[in-house]
C-alpha cells in the first residue's frame, strides 16, 4: 500500500529540570511521502547528555536520503564518538556523554522501519489500540525478552529499569523493526519523560484525539500535569492515504 505522512515534533524541558537534554528531529510540523523522525534522550548524570542527543539528531539531518535505520544510528554513533575525541584535553568529562536514539524511516511503501537504542520508545496506535513497538534496553527488560524472567519478576529488582544499551560507547546494538502501517494509524516516538508520567492507556486516549500538532502538545501537557519530572519529547505521525496520481486522460 502507498501511504503519506504528517508529523509534529515537540521537545519540552518539563517542570523539574533546568536544562533540556532531549533532542527531537524534526522539530515542528512536516508532511510528505517519506522522511525520518527521531527522538534522543541525553543521559542525565553523564555530563554532555544534551550534546550527545544533539549530535545524534544532527547526524540524522545530515545523512544522505535513502540511508536505512541502522545506517542512521551508525552515523549518529560516529558523530558522538568524533565529538568526544574533539573534546578530549579541553573538556575530558565529555568522554562519558551518551544518549538514547529511537528513529523511524518513513517510506511511501510500507512497512516503515524503526531503529532503536536505549529506553526511549516507539508506539503504533489505531483508535484506542496501542502497541509498544520497541523493547526498552534495560537490564530487566533484556531478561524478559530473553525469556529468563516474567515482567513481574523483573520489576521486583530495583535496578530493573537501568539502561543496558546506549550510544556514546564503542559497543552498542541497534534493534530494528519493520512495522506495517495503514491509513488511520498513528505512530508515536517519545522519551521516558512521557512514559514515566503516563500509562499506555492514557497515552492511547490522548493520541486518538485531534490533529498531530494538538495531540503532540496534549501529550506534553499531560506529562507536565502529572509532574513533568523529566524532559519530555514526542513525535506524533499520522499515516495518510497517498494522494492518487492523476490517471491517464480519457
Ligand atoms: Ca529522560
Amino acid at each position: 500500500m502507498t501511504v503519506a505522512y504528517r508529523w509534529a515534533g515537540i521537545t519540552d524541558t518539563g517542570k523539574s529540570r533546568t536544562e533540556n537534554q532531549d533532542s527531537v528531529y524534526p522539530e515542528g510540523l512536516g508532511e510528505g511521502s517519506s522522511g525520518v523522525i527521531a527522538v534522543a534522550d541525553g543521559l542525565g548524570g553523564h555530563p554532555g547528555g544534551d550534546i550527545a542527543s544533539r549530535c545524534a539528531v544532527d547526524a540524522i539531518a545530515d545523512a544522505p536520503d535513502g540511508t536505512d535505520g541502522a545506517g542512521l544510528v551508525g552515523a549518529a554513533h560516529d558523530r558522538i564518538i568524533a565529538r568526544i575525541a574533539e573534546a578530549l584535553g579541553e573538556r575530558s568529562e565529555l568522554i562519558a556523554m551518551a544518549t538514547t536514539l529511537t528513529l523511524a524511516v518513513l517510506t511511501p511503501d510500507e512497512p516503515i522501519e524503526v531503529a532503536h537504542v536505549g529506553d526511549s520508545r516507539a508506539y503504533l496506535a489505531n483508535g484506542s489500540n496501542i502497541v509498544q513497538v520497541t523493547d526498552d534496553h534495560t537490564h530487566g527488560m533484556d531478561r524478559v525478552v530473553a525469556g529468563e524472567l516474567s515482567l513481574e519478576e523483573a520489576q521486583r529488582d530495583p535496578d530493573w529499569h537501568v539502561m543496558s544499551n546506549w550510544l556514546g560507547f564503542e559497543s552498542y546494538r541497534v534493534a530494528t523493526y519493520r512495522v506495517p502501517v495503514e491509513p488511520g494509524d498513528r505512530l508515536l516516538l517519545c522519551t521516558d519523560g512521557l512514559t514515566n508520567m503516563l500509562a499506555d492507556d492514557r497515552i492511547a486516549e490522548i493520541l486518538a484525539e485531534g490533529t498531530v500538532e494538538r495531540s503532540a502538545a496534549a501529550l506534553v501537557d499531560a506529562a507536565n500535569d502529572a509532574g513533568g519530572v523529566d524532559n519530555i519529547t514526542v513525535v506524533v505521525v499520522d499515516v495518510l492515504e497517498a494522494e492518487r496520481a492523476p490517471g491517464p486522460a480519457t
